[in-house]
């Protein structure tokens, strides 16, 4: 928890056992949770629910870790023009959000997609049927999760970079009729910096929230992605770095922990070395930012772990 209330997760690994990344966020001081729901990198999705969940819901609740987010497989691309791959993606992501009632999570979180050369406006119209068409899915699963977009780092032929973007998503699934409260948005703030948005200042961040307030509402800024960014401003090169230690740096970093509009809204580190102890020490980072307090040193080779969309690498961790 921040000072100022606000909820604080990290993206953790389950693979040794959910009811033990419940633990571990608790241990290292994390309120909240955010996982993958099933292989990040796969269509194919486990035939039944995991037989952990009711010890997974039942640690949250004793330990009071929450909002739980799921994000969705990377191969999902509700923007682009292929059919089978846009069936595909509906089913996919219809079926996280289905399972999500059993995981007790309020998020899945999914990104914005590609257009693959269509035009950003065909990308829109398409991502926005893409969303009606899942929530029509999962119309008999009550208590499914909300679904949340997050804010593209703009390589290729992204749809969702901007704000502007978000928005026009937004209103596209608004005249769909999709319900306001089944859809949100997440800004990853190291997506946003590699967009554009020079989050080391903190007259940034408050331009990018008002911007986002007065385009979208921040009732529907569902999740914030609490990442430093490795690469240049603007570079569309998505490179997660640890907190306070990249180029949106300790000073935009206290910004995005404190702003007095951004209390309600969740965030989440996805920082690199989750499973090599890094998880408490960006928690500790965010921790001691928010709080006023100087940071400690990074240990000796942190800034050499790759990041976690690096290049010619299979991802080892959330984007
Ligand atoms: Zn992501
Ligand atoms: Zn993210």
């Amino acid at each position: 928890m921040l000072p100022d209330g606000r909820r604080l997760g990290a993206h953790l690994p389950v693979a040794a056992g959910m009811v033990r990344a419940v633990d571990r966020a608790h241990a290292i001081g994390a309120s909240a949770l955010q996982v993958f729901g099933d292989n990040p990198t796969a269509w194919k999705r486990r035939a039944g629910p995991p037989s952990e969940l009711p010890a997974f819901r039942s640690r949250l609740a004793e330990l009071d870790i929450g909002p739980v987010a799921i994000h969705a497989a990377y191969l999902v691309n509700l923007a682009g023009p292929d059919e089978a791959f846009f069936d595909r993606s509906v089913e996919v992501l219809a079926h996280d959000l289905r399972t999500s009632v059993g995981f007790g999570a309020s998020f899945v979180n999914v990104h914005t997609g590609s257009h693959k050369g269509a035009g950003v406006g065909t990308g829109i119209e398409r991502l926005a049927d893409g969303i009606a068409l899942v929530m029509a899915e999962v119309d008999d699963a009550p208590g499914a999760a909300r679904l949340v977009l997050e804010n593209s780092a703009g390589a290729g032929f992204a749809v969702g970079t901007t704000v502007e973007e978000l928005a026009r998503v937004a209103e596209a699934a608004d005249r769909r009729r999709v319900p306001l409260e089944r859809l949100g948005f997440c800004i990853d703030t190291a997506h946003a910096w590699a967009a554009g948005y020079r989050l080391s200042e903190p007259d940034e961040t408050d331009a990018l929230v008002a911007e986002f307030d007065a385009q979208i509402g921040l009732h529907r800024l569902a999740m914030l992605h609490l990442n430093d960014s490795r690469s240049e401003l603007g570079s569309r090169v998505d490179r997660h770095e640890h907190v306070g230690a990249g180029r949106i740096g300790e000073r935009g970093m206290v910004r995005l922990l404190t702003h007095p509009s951004l209390r309600p809204v969740p965030t989440y580190i996805e920082t690199p070395g989750m499973d090599e102890g890094y998880d408490a020490i960006n928690i500790r980072r965010a921790l001691d930012l928010a709080a006023g307090r100087p940071l400690a040193p990074l240990p000796p080779g942190a800034m050499e772990l790759r990041g976690s969309r690096s290049r010619g690498a299979p991802a080892p961790g959330p984007a």
